[in-house]
């Protein structure tokens, strides 16, 4: 397919050779469709804006394009990206990395809160192409006159809703106003609120607007769920979904042809019946893979969208999205494979965390939700297996032809003096081998972290607190009033104009603590006060000690401590009146400080 570079191809869109090998090496086949309007634009050197959630594949959007007008002999800073979280920026960094991988001493450097400063100025100093950071710590580097800029010729805003949402904004606007002019801007964003689109018309010169038209029609004869992926591997709980759901044959879509070849062999492994598809197995062995999952002797496809475009088989009970699609049209016509020809089918997907934004607008656009689903539980798959063991014992006992078995053992019953049930549970063990016929049922709950990072990096609600005690003692938190809370003291109060989103971004970051454990947070004239988790490890605790905020120290301190005036404060602490912004939901009204 890929070999004449069609239209719509990555060889078509004049991306230089060491990229184009690179997105060989990974295995994309073709543009999502993000990809395949944001590249041309940037290429072009048009500013962008683009409506985009994480899985679209917005990060290779604009990675390609800037790659691709890189200076690589010159060793300063030509791209910063700025990320909410520093989560994002390894990502994007690494995503760099991986396209930029044929490029001859290529730098990119992640920047973010929590890594020591030093550690991030050598690397400067040594010299670097590509920064990705979060706002916080890229505006110290850049206040302190560490991270020079005047080369600069791109900025990407990745997920800016988010740094909005974070408190980020100002010191984005800010950032937009210390960089060359000359430079070209794209800002990329799950939806647009005003705050943002006010960022774009201040900041953007004529930008390319992108949002990829969707089209809508779902068959009704496809019953769509989806699995939040916690907890579980996606491995393990496909291995659950095929020992649970009755099906006849199942198409498992994923991202890259490297990755249909991984999971065929996993499956393969685990003794199913299975093929990958892609677009680099030849026509006519694609021919005859389609033909055997036709006529049964094949059960399991894993297949990219390439591969599997136009697929016609009735036998098809259940699409998987393994990997969740990129655009809302692969996800129709992927979910299109099954229920057809009056039959009815199965579509499940896999959402990641982070892919929340991306179901949603699915939703959105098939004008349908697409119900939650739990994974089966290991006890219950436990109860399935040994039903279907018990009638592979009962089919093999009606079967009637084992006249020499019966020989054979009763000679060893009698040398060994044994137990016909022994005999049987001794054979049983050797005809399931090493692999134990049941699994482990004291599941994993899913760790705090992951749990965490579900709601720090999806949720688009604003941040609220419980409203206060006022007092110093620490409130529960809600949702996990199992954990225990301390109230800690920050020295940055409205005086500096501080808001609550600066602070939850700040310790979010700096911490690496997911938002969700961040608790009440309440703002006095010079300092605040914030709940954290108890027993926080020492290094968060330096950390936060040193992070900046509005350009102060934060010197994070628990409230009960001695050492700052004001420290525990008390209802009538604020002489001043009430503590101020006890709310973080305007952290997300982008209001100028001060107002
Ligand atoms: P992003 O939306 O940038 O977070 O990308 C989501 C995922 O899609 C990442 O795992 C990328 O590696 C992958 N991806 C990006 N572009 C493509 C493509 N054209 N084909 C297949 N996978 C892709």
């Amino acid at each position: 397919m890929s070999e004449s570079a069609p239209l719509g191809s990555f060889a078509a869109m004049n991306l230089p050779a060491p990229l184009l090998r690179a997105l060989e090496d990974v295995g994309y086949e073709q543009p999502s469709a993000i990809q395949a309007e944001a590249i041309p634009a940037l290429l072009a050197g048009h500013d962008l804006l683009g409506q985009a959630q994480t899985g679209t594949g917005k990060t290779a959007a604009f990675a390609l394009p800037l790659l691709a007008r890189l200076d690589l002999a010159r060793r300063t800073p030509q791209i910063l990206v700025l990320a909410p979280t520093r989560e994002l920026a390894i990502q994007v960094a690494e995503a760099f990395q991986t396209y930029a991988r044929h490029l001859k001493d290529f730098h990119v450097l992640p920047i973010y809160g929590g890594q020591s400063y030093e550690v991030q100025l050598r690397q400067l100093k040594r010299g670097v192409h590509v920064v990705v950071g979060t706002p916080g710590r890229v505006m110290d580097h850049m206040r302190s006159d560490k991270l020079n800029l005047d080369g600069l010729q791109a900025l990407v805003l990745d997920e800016a809703d988010e740094m909005l949402r974070m408190g980020f904004l100002e010191d984005v606007e800010w950032m937009l106003t210390q960089i060359p002019p000359t430079r070209q801007v794209a800002l990329f964003s799950a939806t647009m609120p005003k705050e943002i689109r006010k960022v774009a018309q201040r900041h953007l010169r004529d930008p390319q607007v992108i949002k990829v038209a969707q089209k809508t029609a779902t068959a009704d004869t496809v019953r769509q769920r989806y699995w939040q992926v916690s907890g579980l591997h996606k491995l393990d709980a496909l291995t659950r979904i095929l020992e649970a759901e009755t099906y006849d044959a199942m198409i498992v879509f994923v991202r890259t042809k490297t990755a249909t070849v991984e999971l065929a062999e996993k499956l393969q492994a685990r003794g199913h019946s299975c093929e990958a598809l892609n677009g680099d197995v030849p026509q006519k062995q694609r021919e005859r893979t389609v033909e055997r999952l036709r006529q049964g002797k094949l059960d399991i496809l894993v297949a990219t969208d390439v591969a599997a475009r136009g697929l016609d088989v009735q036998r098809v009970s259940h699409v998987i999205n393994y990997d969740i699609p990129t655009d809302v049209e692969a996800y129709i016509h992927r979910i299109g494979r099954t229920g057809r020809a009056g039959k009815t089918g199965d579509a499940i997907l896999f959402v990641s965390p982070r892919e929340k934004r991306l179901l949603q607008s699915i939703e959105k656009t098939i004008r349908q939700p697409i119900e939650p689903m739990q994974m089966p539980s290991a006890r219950a798959i436990n109860e399935q297996r040994v039903q279907r063991f018990k009638q592979r014992v009962r089919d093999a006992l009606g079967s009637g032809h084992n006249e020499f078995w019966y020989q054979l053992l009763t000679e060893v019953q009698q040398e060994e003096s044994a137990e016909p049930l022994e005999i049987a549970a001794a054979l049983a063990a050797l005809l399931q081998g090493d692999a134990p016929l049941l699994m482990n049922e004291k599941e994993k709950p899913p760790r705090a972290r992951e749990v965490g990072k579900k709601a720090a990096q999806n949720e688009a609600r604003p941040l609220r607190r419980h409203k206060t005690s006022a007092g110093g003692k620490a409130l529960a938190l809600k949702g996990h009033p199992e954990i225990e809370m301390q109230r800690y003291r920050l020295a940055v109060g409205y005086l500096h104009e501080v808001k609550p989103g600066n602070i939850v971004g700040a310790i979010a970051n700096e911490a690496q603590l997911d938002s969700e454990y961040i608790g009440h947070i309440e703002i006095y004239e010079k300092f605040s006060t914030v709940d954290l988790p108890a027993g926080m490890p020492k290094e968060t605790l330096f950390a936060l000690k040193k992070a900046r905020v509005c350009q102060q120290r934060l010197d994070l301190r628990p409230a009960t401590e001695r050492g700052g005036q004001n420290t525990a404060p008390r209802p009538t602490a604020a002489k001043k009146g009430k503590p101020k912004s006890k709310k973080k939901g305007n952290a997300g009204k982008g209001k100028k400080r001060g107002e």
